[in-house]
């Protein structure tokens, strides 16, 4: 199972990113009364597997889920460092995507400064022309050093971009691949093209953990009711009111959930 998690639909460079997904947003927009207007976050992750993740990937593919105490991070306080390759309003953004967690759970983001920390493990915000993804959990089997989040300018200028990642390095999946999904939400098979049936595999029970946290249509980490879907006016994804299939928004770029706190606050034992 892999772990990665990439942006994007076309890889498209540094150049032109933005103006094509702009593109397919505005042309969604135009052709697609259903669709809403806003961006999930399936517009800026990658959903493909064979797309050429940098250092780790195979390392990646291997791991487990994050349900074993080994995929936190063992300390409270997690150290980030932002590339230089940032401009000031990205270098901003980071620093204040990361404050909710600061001020809403028991963990301290505190900047990554290598004459104090040396080697010590750390959260590495990157750059790259085209890709936006980092690997789910901490990684028991390589200590030090740093874990990397690469982020293209476009996912830079969402700070709820930037905080989906960061809860993927604390150890969340998407919500809709919880074990307990299919009790909640309709996959509409049918409306997914085959090659991206991946994307909503549940993962089994053994690998993660719900926390017994509520099922959270509205969790950061949850992909819309329109994700990946063949024909757009029409969901691939429908909540589930128990036998009855209802259609109602999923998803959201504006930042965490409670529920997405929760669960942080529980794995992280704050209080
Ligand atoms: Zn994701």
């Amino acid at each position: 199972m892999y772990t990665y998690v990439e942006m994007n639909r076309v890889n498209f460079s540094i150049v032109f990113g933005v103006n094509i997904v702009l593109l397919l947003f505005v042309g969604s927009a135009f052709t697609n009364p259903t669709k809403t207007e806003e961006l999930n976050i399936e517009d800026f992750e990658n959903y493909n597997n064979e797309i050429n993740v940098e250092d780790e990937e195979a390392d990646a593919k291997n791991r487990n889920a994050v349900n074993s105490p080994l995929q936190r991070w063992p300390s409270n306080i997690l150290l980030y460092r932002i590339s230089t390759d940032y401009n000031k309003d990205e270098v901003d953004n980071v620093h204040a995507a990361l404050q909710v967690f600061n001020e809403s759970t028991c963990l301290v983001f505190k900047q990554y400064d290598p004459r104090i920390h040396g080697n010590s493990k750390h959260i590495y915000y990157k750059k790259s022309p085209n890709m936006c993804g980092t690997k789910v959990g901490f990684n028991p089997l390589s200590p030090m050093g740093p874990h990397d989040i690469v982020l293209n300018p476009y996912c830079l200028s969402e700070r709820g971009v930037i905080q989906h990642e960061t809860l993927h390095v604390l150890g969340l999946y998407h919500e809709q691949s919880r074990p307990d999904r299919n009790k909640y939400v309709q996959i509409e098979y049918s409306n997914i093209p085959q090659q991206y049936w991946s994307q909503f595999i549940a993962y089994p029970e053994m690998y993660t953990t719900t926390y017994n946290v509520k099922y959270d249509y509205e969790s950061l980490m949850h992909y819309s009711q329109f994700a990946f879907a063949k024909d757009s006016t029409k969901p691939s994804m429908r909540a589930r009111n128990g036998t009855m299939v209802i259609e109602r928004k999923m998803g959201q770029i504006v930042g965490p959930s409670e529920g997405d706190l929760t669960k942080i606050r529980l794995m992280y034992k704050c209080n």
